[in-house]
């Protein structure tokens, strides 16, 4: 029987009543039951009387008539009416219990939600043998081993480095190295100060950091030895020379900019060149005259006091500039010329630590972590000139090869495409 079912929905309530109507009066009942979809209409004989059936009590007489020809039926149902209203009736019921099942599920997503919050908060990070829950855990200071105090900047952090340090210390007067940019831990010594334009250097980057002109040699003859590899030899008349920041930013018109070194175009005149190993400004320099012998390239000046990986880095990138200008290459645009020149130090870096390379095991640990460091540092630089100059430069190289890109420069002043 339809009472037996404990479901709510309009079709069970109506059949109900329909069910309960043929024990009484069956025309009366099933208008009411209609009349439950149907909103407020008269639906007896006072209420209606002198005005003609409303087109609902019309309806609900026939259907009162197709409900008694089913019921003759024997029970079975059946009929018209009774037909179309069971399945009419079973989309009701399907519908109430999909409308359950969504609501039972949402609340299940809200309960996992809640134990996942729960769950979370109960995890724990370390910082040495304490144990924090995430949401309290603030990075141990790497300089002051304090725990970084809590500050809209977080913790200052170097990413490749992984050093993680109060923001103040940038500006609290701790020594910081100029070449990894890693700070001075508290309570440790050799940091040492080059007394050159506030430069300092760590321990690690002073061990084979090249402090004068002529040790410098050995390495610019292997990065001759590159270039001629490619195919590319350079005259081997242009002097380089390690300078003290101060004439290397003397050199350069675009003084905004950091640079490491410069390639000397067109010009003669008198330089300080760092010759000594020493510490105090007046006694390591001595005058070096720049000649125009080959007519275009006066000499490359690159910063003394670079560890050695760096150094080549330098000279890589200034001898392409050297052999555009020796090479009768037109003036092309910064990001051109600098992000080509860029290329070539950082190929003359993965040349050097690539496993195959014969004089990787000449490189330290260290050495060699610095070259990443370099080289992670040309690629992702945010400088228009640099940066972007980079990767287009690298993206043409890769895509059409070196001599082809060159060529390509050569004829139209930029990369292709
Ligand atoms: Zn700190
Ligand atoms: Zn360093
Ligand atoms: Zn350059």
């Amino acid at each position: 029987m339809a009472m037996a079912t404990i479901v709510l929905s309009p079709q069970n309530i109506t059949r109900a009543i329909m069910s309960s109507s043929r024990k009484t009066n069956k025309r009366i009942v099933h208008v009411i039951g209609l009349n439950s979809f149907g909103g407020l209409k008269a639906n007896n004989g006072v209420i209606s009387l002198g005005l003609p059936l409303s087109t609902e009590k019309c309806f609900s007489n026939i259907v009162s008539s197709l409900k008694t020809t089913s019921s003759s039926y024997k029970g079975k149902g059946g009929g018209a009416l009774s037909s179309t209203c069971n399945a009419a009736g079973e989309i009701f019921t399907i519908a109430s219990i999909i409308n359950g099942l969504v609501l039972v599920g949402v609340a299940i997503g809200f309960v996992l939600l809640r134990i996942e919050g729960f769950v979370e908060e109960q995890e724990f990070a370390s910082c040495g043998r304490y144990p924090y829950h995430k949401s309290c855990y603030r990075p141990k200071c790497d300089v002051c081993k304090n725990i970084v105090p809590s500050n809209p900047l977080g913790s200052l952090t170097n990413p490749f480095w992984k050093q993680e340090s109060c923001p103040s210390h940038a500006h609290d007067g701790t020594p910081r190295c100029t070449c990894c940019f890693r700070f001075q831990p508290r309570g440790t010594k050799g940091y040492i100060d080059l007394h050159d334009a506030n430069r300092k250097l760590c321990p690690e980057c002073m061990d084979s950091a090249i402090m004068v002109t002529n040790k410098c040699q050995p390495l610019y003859a292997e990065i001759h030895q590159f270039y001629e590899g490619l195919h590319m030899p350079v005259n081997k008349r242009v002097p380089l020379l390690l300078v003290e920041n101060e004439q290397l930013y003397a050199m350069v018109s675009n003084k905004s900019l950091d640079i490491k070194g410069v390639c000397v175009r067109y010009m003669e005149s008198t330089i300080n060149i760092v010759t000594k190993q020493h510490t105090t400004p007046e006694k390591r320099t001595r005058p070096f005259k720049l000649t125009l012998d080959n007519g275009i390239v006066s000499g490359i000046l690159i910063l003394f006091g670079l560890p050695r990986i760096l150094t080549g880095f330098m000279i890589a990138h200034e001898m392409m500039h050297a052999w555009m200008n020796l090479s009768g290459y037109e003036p092309m645009s910064e990001e051109v010329e600098e992000g080509i020149s860029q290329v070539m130090g950082h190929m003359w870096l993965e040349c050097e630590l690539s496993s195959s390379s014969s004089r990787n095991g000449r490189w330290s640990n260290y050495e060699r972590k610095l070259g990443e460091f370099c080289k992670y540092q040309v690629e992702v630089s945010p400088c228009p000139i640099y940066g972007n100059g980079f990767r287009k430069a690298h993206q043409a190289v890769q895509k059409f090869g070196l001599k082809k890109t060159l060529q390509h420069m050569r004829r139209t002043g930029n990369f292709p495409f």
